[in-house]
Order: structure tokens, then C-alpha cells, then sequence
């Protein structure tokens, strides 16, 4: 990778009131605790940044890597990301759409989740910062993350999951010998602790302290999902949301493109997908209100079973600004969508990919997404870390003894009822 200097990061600004402060481990700004997000030199950026050098990278997250808020060259998940934008004619058809597109996290790299994005910024900042000891909140995809790429970057790692968590999500991560924190509450519990964590050890909490680098990172999903589409921003997004960051960095991942002119200014609607048993985004998107009320989260979609939502407030704008829809889907529902894409399209995603495939089937049956549109749907985790969702809905494998006569008894007695 070229060497590239500090110059396109310029600050933290503060989104509220606009006041700067330096590239530190800092997240609140002091006057009004409005969020800190990164700024950049965009000019100079524009100046770098072409379609034919991101397309001459290796295919990663880090082709766009001067719109990525580490200063010196990435230290780590340099494989993160560039993930495939499959065509899913098949799914299009049982949803009633023209045409569908399925951005498929989970299949990322390391840890088959869309979280491989955030962390591999935030722990190469990190690193730059001087840190040795990182953290999260997690609830479970970026604990697995976490773990893994601090293993595979020498950092002591502390993760904190709730106590209710799927098996597979905290297997997944004990395997990598952090350690692991089980709080007896949910994850507004478990981060309101990481928050007083991280105000008395100086450790770089990834979604605390580091979270305007670390948030950074989903951007790149935007980035991919517009090159993939031969340099246009799609028609719709969907977007499944936990605490509603990633939806609002896709948003501002088109932004940029378009701003550097790497993409054509057109129409384009961002939509927000929750659990119905965890949806205060959805509910307050629906009612037309600019805030929300926080929940207590009770869903099979633990992944995105946040009930205070950090970027609540901004996602509902980027909504309002994009002429986007929310809406929420049952666990039954939920089900049923991880059902259809596997079917479909043979992807298996976990319970947040259900919620994304089955509030997108609402938005087109409700026309809040025309049917002779187009459409990506953001697939952000795999389904093999969420089995215990699914077991038990997904029939029964057919059990007979090692003979043909056996075997040949059960397909006509198929043949019989298929008739
Ligand atoms: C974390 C997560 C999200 C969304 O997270 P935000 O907090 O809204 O950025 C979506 N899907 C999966 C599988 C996740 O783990
Ligand atoms: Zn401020």
C-alpha cells in the first residue's frame, strides 16, 4: 500500500454545535454533549481519491482508505470487506420487486459480520493512539469481531456481552481468549457500565471512546455497495438497525462519493429495518416523530437489540432526508425471512438478515419501495452463529437405515404426496 500522510483527517467536530477538538480517543464534546464525528480535508481527499485508484487497490474496505479516519497506513483487518453484491432475481420475484441486489456481510472477513468494518479502523487507530488494552460493548457480533482482530493484532481485549446472548455469539468469542465480561442485564445496561469503564482505565473502548473512528468503518459498506453498482448510488437501501449508526453512515458514504463527484447525484431513498419486539426507530419513523422512546428490547434479533439507540435521532433525520421508510417485523416474520433468502437466493443469514429481508417485503407490499424500483438489501451477519433461531423451524432431516429398498420406499412415498 502507497504511504499516505495525516493530512485527511482534520478534526473531531462536534455535530451539534460544530466545535472541534483533536484526533484523540474522545466521543462527547464538552458544551453540549452533542457526538463527535471525524472531518476531513475533502479537497485534498478529492485531489487522491479517484475510481482508478480505489479500483487499482486490492480488494478491500481500505481501497477508499483516505474517506477511513487512520492517519498512517492500516494495521489492521487489511482484509476486511469487499464483500459480493449478488443479483437475487429469485428473491426479487417472491418479494415483488424488478430488480434486487443483496449486499452479503455475511460473509465478511474475519468474523462473518458487517462489524469487521468498524473494528478494523477502530482498533488501527487504536494502535496509532498507543493503546494496548481495547474494549466493547457488544451485543455479540462486534464482541466476536473484537476478539478476533485483537488476537490477530496483539492487543489485550475485554469484551462485554449481556448475559442473554445466542451460544454460537459467545463461543465465537471465547475462542479467541479475551476477556470475556457476562453482565445480568441488557446492552443499554451493559453499556452505560462500559461508559464508566472507560472514564476510569485508559483503554480504547471501540464503540466509546473510539466511536467516531470506530463508526467510520461502516461507511465502507456504502463505498462498495456504489462501486459494485458500476459507480451509481442505488435507487433504495435497506438497512437492518441496532443503534442506528451504520444506516446513517451508508448515508453519508453516498454523500461523500457524490461530493467528490466518484458518483452522479441522483434520488435515493435510505429505509430502516427493526425487530417489532425491539423498535423505537421503526415506531417513531411511522408516527412521523423526529425523536424516540426508548424500549425495553424482547426479540429473537439480539444483534440489533439496543433499546436506547445512540444514533436514534440521526437516523430518523437521515430518513426524513432521504424520503426513506422504517418499519419492524415479528419473530415469526423474522424467521421467515432468513427462510426466503436461503431459499431464494442460498444465503444464510443470521436473525438481523431476517429482519432486513422481511421489513423490506413489507416496504414493497406497502409501496414505500415502488415494485418497478431497484433495491439493495444490507445482509450484515451470518446465520451459523444464530442457529438456536432457526432449530426447530426448518423441518426435520429424514432418517432411514443404509438400504436402497428403504431409500427408494421414502422417494415414492414423496413422489406420492408431492402429486
Ligand atoms: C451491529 C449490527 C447491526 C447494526 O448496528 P448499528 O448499531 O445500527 O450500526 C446490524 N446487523 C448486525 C448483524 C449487527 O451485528
Ligand atoms: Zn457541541
Amino acid at each position: 500500500m502507497t504511504k499516505i500522510d495525516n493530512g485527511y483527517m482534520q478534526a473531531l467536530k462536534c455535530r451539534e454545535c460544530g466545535r472541534e477538538y483533536p484526533l484523540t480517543a474522545n466521543h462527547v464534546c464538552e458544551f453540549d454533549f452533542g457526538p463527535l464525528e471525524v472531518a476531513y480535508d475533502y479537497e485534498r481527499i478529492g485531489r487522491n481519491l479517484t475510481r482508478e485508484t480505489a479500483a487499482s487497490r486490492p480488494q478491500s474496505m481500505w481501497r477508499y482508505r483516505e474517506l477511513l479516519p487512520v492517519a498512517k497506513d492500516p494495521t489492521v483487518g487489511l482484509e476486511v470487506g469487499y464483500t459480493p453484491l449478488v443479483r437475487a432475481d429469485r428473491l426479487a420475484k417472491c418479494l415483488g420487486i424488478r430488480e434486487l441486489w443483496i449486499k452479503n456481510d455475511a460473509v465478511n472477513y474475519p468474523t462473518l459480520s458487517f462489524k469487521d468494518r468498524v473494528v478494523s479502523v477502530a482498533l488501527s487507530r487504536s494502535k496509532e493512539l498507543g493503546y494496548e488494552t481495547v474494549a466493547c460493548a457488544s451485543t455479540g457480533n462486534l464482541a466476536n469481531s473484537v476478539a478476533a482482530n485483537a488476537a490477530a493484532a496483539g492487543l489485550r481485549a475485554f469484551v462485554f456481552i449481556p448475559a442473554d446472548l445466542e451460544q454460537g455469539k459467545v463461543v465465537n468469542s471465547l475462542v479467541y481468549n479475551p476477556e470475556v465480561i457476562s453482565i445480568k442485564g441488557h446492552y443499554d445496561e451493559v453499556n452505560r457500565l462500559c461508559a464508566e469503564i472507560a472514564g476510569k482505565y485508559a483503554w480504547a473502548f471501540v464503540n466509546v471512546n473510539m466511536r467516531p473512528y470506530y463508526a467510520e468503518g461502516s461507511k465502507s459498506m456504502g463505498f462498495e455497495i456504489m462501486e459494485q453498482l458500476d459507480w451509481t448510488v442505488p435507487r433504495h437501501t435497506v438497512v437492518p438497525m441496532a443503534s442506528g449508526s451504520l444506516l446513517t453512515k451508508i448515508h453519508k458514504g453516498y454523500q461523500e462519493f457524490i461530493r467528490l463527484g466518484l458518483v452522479e447525484s441522483s434520488p435515493y431513498c435510505v429505509h430502516g429495518a427493526q425487530a417489532t419486539g425491539c423498535s423505537p426507530i421503526a415506531v417513531a419513523q411511522k408516527a412521523g416523530l423526529d425523536f424516540f422512546k426508548p424500549v425495553k428490547p424482547d426479540t429473537i434479533a439480539k444483534s440489533l437489540a439496543i433499546g436506547t439507540p445512540a444514533d436514534g435521532f440521526y437516523a430518523l433525520k437521515v430518513m426524513k432526508e432521504t424520503g426513506g421508510s422504517a418499519d419492524d417485523v415479528s419473530d415469526d416474520e423474522i424467521r421467515e425471512g432468513i427462510r426466503l433468502l436461503a431459499e431464494c437466493e442460498g444465503i444464510f443469514a443470521e436473525t438481523a438478515g431476517g429482519v432486513t429481508v422481511g421489513v423490506a417485503k413489507k416496504l414493497i407490499a406497502n409501496g414505500s419501495i415502488p415494485k418497478d424500483d431497484s433495491a439493495v438489501l444490507c445482509i450484515t451477519g451470518n446465520g451459523l452463529k444464530t442457529l438456536d433461531a432457526v432449530a426447530g423451524h426448518v423441518g426435520k432431516a429424514k432418517e432411514i437405515r443404509p438400504s436402497l429398498r428403504e431409500f427408494e420406499a421414502l422417494l415414492n412415498n414423496e413422489e406420492k404426496i408431492n402429486r
